[in-house]
């Protein structure tokens, strides 16, 4: 298996007059291909530092950090912003989305900055994928929340990044719609896709293949998650508040 992220030795610290907060201590870890990753621990121990180094949005202060083979620990702004774009799918608590542009134009983004060409069929896929072809001229406004975070999924696949980077993705959702959410990171990984996930809640955590849970900038406990909780059949055993049959087709392949 490739390894998709590789960290050695990795710090950031974060200087505050003359104290110095040691955000991450010397992290070594590797996420492989396939991966389904979720990333726990009390608040301040360091997550969001982490998912920031690996999502190409803040440089660390040593170490070295590996992403599909490309060290990127000392590249350059315009560097980053290249790799983010080649590599990565962002997906966040709240969205996100631009909000008086349509479900198509807010996907098509990535792919403008990118200067992708077959734009319009791309995102009319990627949001096919996600079960939101009936609905990619509606404004942010006009869907609920788990279809808006459903938007979003399909605005970071579309450029079909090697690694999707969820922060919390479920965390403005209700339990139903958040199931639906986790049965789509299940779908997406099945086909492929690896996953980091950064989450509080320990039911979500047991969707994944692998929580990691941090302490004090370490990494407190790494460990298999035994019995993966399947979204799908929790779903099927959930009264849906909304009553509609089926809510979440399964990802098209
Ligand atoms: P978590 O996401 O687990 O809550 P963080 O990564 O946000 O943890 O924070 C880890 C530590 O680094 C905390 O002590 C926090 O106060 C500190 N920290 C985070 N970001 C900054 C910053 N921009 N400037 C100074 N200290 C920071």
């Amino acid at each position: 298996m490739a390894h998709i992220i590789e960290v050695h030795k990795l710090c950031k610290d974060y200087v505050m007059g003359d104290q110095v907060v040691h955000a991450l201590r010397a992290l070594d870890l590797t996420i492989d291909e396939g991966e389904f990753v979720a990333i726990m621990g009390p608040s301040g121990s360091g997550k969001s530092t982490f998912m920031n180094l690996l999502g190409c949005l803040d440089r660390p202060s040593s170490g070295e950090y590996l992403l599909n083979g490309e060290a990127v620990a000392r590249m350059g702004d315009n560097e980053l912003a290249d790799v983010r774009n080649r590599y990565l799918g962002f997906i966040f608590q709240n969205f996100n989305l631009l909000p008086r542009t349509s479900a198509i134009k807010n996907v098509e983004l990535p792919l403008m900055y990118a200067n992708a060409k077959n734009r319009i069929e791309r995102s009319k896929a990627a949001l096919q994928k996600v079960g939101l072809g009936q609905r990619m001229d509606h404004k942010p406004s006009e869907l609920s929340g788990g279809q808006q975070q459903r938007v979003a999924i399909a605005r970071a696949i579309v450029n079909d990044p090697v690694l999707l980077l969820a922060d919390e993705p479920t965390g403005n959702l209700d339990s139903h719609t958040s199931e639906e959410i986790m049965a789509l990171f299940q779908d997406l990984n099945q086909q492929g896709k690896t996953v980091v996930i950064v989450t509080h809640e320990e039911d979500i955590a047991l969707h994944c293949k692998r929580i990691i849970r941090f302490r004090d900038g370490r990494v407190q406990v790494d460990e298999k998650v035994q019995n993966q909780v399947n979204a799908r059949e929790m779903l099927d055993k959930m009264p849906d508040p909304d009553a509609v049959a089926g809510a979440v087709p399964p990802v098209a392949r």
